[in-house]
């Protein structure tokens, strides 16, 4: 069966990027269609990603407190884990909130179309509906959402498909396995693999460079590997896995590097979390003027606008960082410009979460950005030792600092590890945001008992003046 129609917008992809676009397009009186291949809009996000990692997060915090809470004075014995009542809970967040978008886009009256896109020029859509079903949709103008999906190990090809897990199937929670062997220390390895380490799971990390988390400042990476030292098995920085054959009992895993020969290498399921590559590469774009670079991300400029006038592109298909927020602030530079409002896309600070335990949050500029920019910043730092709240939850391990500018004093940069970081960083958006100087930060009173007053505190350590850290620095 092949049907035809026509829109004013068309957006292929139904992730935070796509979603919000079509949204707000619709709010903006745009007659919009939506294609995914799903029925409910949410994409990797809602579906594979942020939200059903942070719901398994979130049990994975609470086992852990319930361990810890013995330091305490309060036993809760050892916890007993329903894996399907858990998958189910899970599923049930993530139904919930994808219904609800679905809901959304008819009140708004977005056509949805389940279904794979592909452009067959650059006013008009194939869509793949399955079954031999396909419709031609012709546009007047188009977004691009289409995200990005996990990269594989080719050397792991040989082994049984049920012992590799990616990021999508090790949400899925096929069981809880003995070992677990993680490649890959970045944000989506830690964070899977502190849920299975906190369901169970003797869980190891395998990371090629130095450190976890390259790129991130080191002094906020610190607590969480002392922390991940005590709750994993092994983290095995400069080190690689350089082959993986089925053994009797499990994977027998070969590592070289470093410290190739300070670990198991016997593991009964390993997840490859080695990086995302965007969706861009099936997309019929060599029937239009859209570019991709390198990388394989399509090529934008500040209006998300591709080099085919009509068609934008938004969210990890269209560039670094693969963030949803990112995505969605996309979003509304690209519907505002094609709707022909002045909008460009340029923040002085996406924020990024790593909600492991404990939660790293930056935004803006960092120290090791500026560093190897050969750009002087000064840095306070406020150790969570001297935070009363923080005492209070027994994680007095946290760190919240500020990379200032010296001449003027304006924040650039804020950075914080510990518990919650990923709701502080809220405050640090908008100081960079504003133009906040520290002094606009010392000078506006937080609530107390609360982490939020290690911000206020380490812009009084800016200026030696920490009630709570005793650090003279300067004269004022
Ligand atoms: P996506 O969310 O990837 O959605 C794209 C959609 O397009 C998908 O539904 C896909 O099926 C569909 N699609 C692709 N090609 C076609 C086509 N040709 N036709 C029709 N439909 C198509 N980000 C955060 O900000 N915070 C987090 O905590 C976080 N946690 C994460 C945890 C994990 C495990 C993973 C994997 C990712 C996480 N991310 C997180 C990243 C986040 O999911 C992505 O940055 C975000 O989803 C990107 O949104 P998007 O709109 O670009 O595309």
């Amino acid at each position: 069966m092949a049907g035809e129609r026509s829109a004013e917008l068309v957006v292929l992809g139904g992730g935070p990027g796509g979603y919000a676009a079509a949204f707000l397009a619709a709010d903006l009186g745009r007659k919009v269609l939506l294609v995914d291949t799903e029925t409910d809009p949410g994409g990797v996000c809602l579906y594979r990603g942020c939200i059903p990692s942070k719901a398994l997060l979130h049990v994975a915090r609470l086992l852990t407190e319930a361990r810890e809470a013995e330091d305490w004075g309060v036993r809760l014995g050892k916890p007993r884990i329903d894996l399907d009542r858990l998958r189910a809970w899970k599923d049930q967040v993530v139904g919930k909130l994808t219904g609800g978008l679905g809901d959304l886009a008819r009140k708004r009256k977005v056509v949805t179309v389940r279904g794979y896109a592909r452009f067959r020029s650059a006013r008009s859509i194939w869509v793949d509906k399955g079954s031999g079903d396909t419709e031609t949709i012709t546009f007047e103008q188009a977004i691009v959402a289409t995200g990005s999906r996990p990269v594989g190990l080719k050397l792991l090809g040989q082994l049984s498909p049920d012992r590799v897990l990616d990021s999508t199937s090790a949400l899925d929670l096929p069981e809880i396995p003995p070992r677990l062997l993680v490649i890959g220390g970045g944000y989506i390895g830690l964070e899977l693999g502190t849920v299975y380490a906190a369901l169970g799971s003797r869980v190891t990390v395998v990371e090629m460079t130095s450190a976890l988390l390259p790129g991130v400042d080191a002094d906020l990476v610190r607590p969480l590997a002392a922390r991940l030292e005590t709750t994993l098995a092994a983290v095995l920085l400069e080190t690689r896995v350089a082959g993986a054959e089925e053994a009797r009992g499990g994977v027998q895993v070969r590592l070289e590097g470093k410290h190739a020969g300070a670990s198991d290498q016997l593991f009964d399921r390993i997840l490859v979390a080695v990086g995302r590559r965007p969706n861009s590469g099936d997309l019929g774009l060599e029937n239009t003027q859209v570019e991709t670079d390198e990388h394989g991300f399509i090529r934008v400029d500040a209006q998300r606008r591709t080099d085919e006038p009509a068609i934008f592109a938004i969210g990890d298909v269209a560039g670094q960082p693969m963030l949803a927020h990112k995505a969605a602030h996309e979003a509304r530079v690209a519907v505002e410009a094609a709707t022909g409002r002045a909008a460009a896309f340029e923040p002085r600070a996406i924020p990024a979460v790593v909600f492991t335990d404990p939660e790293i949050a930056w935004c803006g500029l960092t120290e090791a950005e500026a560093r190897s920019a050969g750009r002087t910043v000064e840095v306070a730092r406020f150790p969570w030792a001297a935070s009363g709240r923080a005492a209070t939850l027994g994680r007095s391990d946290g760190v919240t600092k500020l990379v200032v500018d010296p001449d003027g004093e304006r924040i650039l940069g804020v950075g914080l590890a510990g518990p919650g970081a990923g709701e502080l960083i809220a405050e640090g958006v908008l100081a960079v945001e504003m133009g906040a100087t520290v002094t606009d930060l010392k000078l506006s009173i937080h609530p107390h008992p609360t982490l939020s007053e290690t911000l206020m505190e380490a812009a009084e350590v800016f200026f030696g003046h920490s009630t709570h850290f005793h650090r003279p620095r300067r004269k004022s």
